[in-house]
């Protein structure tokens, strides 16, 4: 099996799994409980790996929450603000509609606490429209949350138009960058992040396991606990440290960040291969910004073929069609019917997610894969519509 579901999740990297090794057979103290030696050497070992996420995005090591992963990241960073936006009489919180299921859960949950969502248009490639959000940006907008890089069509926003606009209105801003560490130049100061979302399992690092970045100052963003009874993480979250994960998140944020032009550039190469081979397949679109894309980002429809059989026909490469499946009924994208892709198109869509892991062998005999299922299916087609006639 060839896997290109790296949105989804990605394989641990060994290094990784090394770093983290110790930390379950020998070194598996409390981080949170420093009385004796097996405590200590955990701590330090959850601030060396805070330190090294913090590096990753040019953030403070006190500004790095630990948590359970990208959702709990995203419910903490809108719920735990709460008591803060209670200060001001702002209600209104702006986001789009190709945000991931994570982020719009957390919104509903806003809604249900009193505050108000307005959506964001976006234009047809996943980019913010900017003249839309300065529109919407008043005296009453509390919160913009944006993803930095899109998790279907790897569409990277201008995070710096966005955060100016809202810092201007006197609003917070927060971004899930989930999909964005590791692979964009992420920098909180640059960028002019107060909330930032991630998560380990998308950059090889083990599953279970994220942090949020917490502005400490210009401005200090303040977030309540969504957890209560203990004083780890400075009080803001409380629960026992997850060790070894926390080593294998800050072992795996270290990686991406060592390598990070090179690796991108070459997984692009690889996307950019694939891609070429696919343009073969006749009336086969891109989906997403093809000048801000992701590096390891390939989302394609394809017309006359069912979504379904493809999926079913392929053998040997893992690979997504990006339904969340939100409203439970809906088998297709709702970020590309957003996005105003039909729905059959949706139908017949593929998320490719590559990695370091790739090889251009991989590549070719994944992209022959597609070519050949999709000749075999559209024969097929031609075949029934004759017996029809
Ligand atoms: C995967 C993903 C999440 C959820 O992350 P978990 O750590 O699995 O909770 C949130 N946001 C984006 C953009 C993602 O891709």
């Amino acid at each position: 099996m060839i896997y290109l579901d790296n949105h989804s999740t990605t394989r641990v990297d060994p290094i990784v799994f090394e770093a983290m090794k110790p930390y379950f057979l020998e070194k598996y103290g409390n981080a949170s409980h420093g009385v004796h030696r097996f405590n200590w050497e955990a701590e330090s070992a959850v601030e060396n790996a805070r330190s090294q996420l913090a590096q990753l995005i040019g953030a403070h090591e006190k500004e790095i929450v630990f948590t359970s992963g990208a959702t709990e990241s995203n419910h903490f960073a809108l719920l735990g603000l709460i008591p803060f936006l209670q200060t001001n009489q702002r209600k209104k919180i702006l986001s789009t509609e190709i945000e991931h299921a994570s982020l719009l859960g957390a919104l509903e949950q806003m809604q249900a606490r009193g505050f108000v969502v307005e959506w964001i248009k976006t234009h047809s490639d996943g980019r913010l429209d900017l003249l839309d959000l300065q529109s919407k940006l008043n005296e009453n907008v509390a919160l913009v949350s944006i993803a930095y890089a899109n998790h279907e069509i790897g569409t990277i926003q201008d995070i710096k138009a966005i955060s100016k606009l809202t810092h201007e209105s006197g609003a917070i801003f927060h971004t899930d960058a989930v999909q964005a560490i590791g692979k964009v130049k992420v920098n909180v100061q640059e960028d002019g992040i107060d909330l930032l979302t991630m998560s380990a399992h998308k950059i090889h690092g083990p599953k279970g396991i994220g942090a949020l970045y917490v502005r400490r100052k210009n401005p200090r963003v303040e977030l309540d606990s969504l957890f209560w009874g203990g004083n780890q993480e400075r009080g803001m979250r409380a629960g026992t440290p997850n060790t070894p994960a926390i080593v294998g998140f800050g072992k795996a944020a270290e990686l991406m960040g060592k390598n990070l032009e090179h690796e991108s550039s070459l997984i692009a190469e690889l996307r950019d291969h694939l891609w070429s081979e696919l343009s073969n397949i006749s009336g086969i679109i891109r989906n997403g910004s093809v000048a801000h894309a992701l590096s390891n980002n390939l989302n394609v429809s394809i017309p006359g073929v069912d979504g379904a059989a493809m999926f079913g026909a392929f053998k040997n490469i893992a690979v997504s069609n990006a339904s969340a499946c939100i409203s439970g009924v809906q088998d297709y994208s709702q970020v590309l019917t957003i996005l105003g892709v039909e729905s059959e198109m949706a139908r017949a869509t593929l998320r490719f997610g590559l990695s370091r892991f790739n090889t251009r062998e991989e590549i070719n005999s994944a992209a022959n894969e597609v070519i050949s299922v999709v000749k075999l299916l559209r024969e097929m087609e031609k075949l029934y519509d004759h017996a029809d006639r």
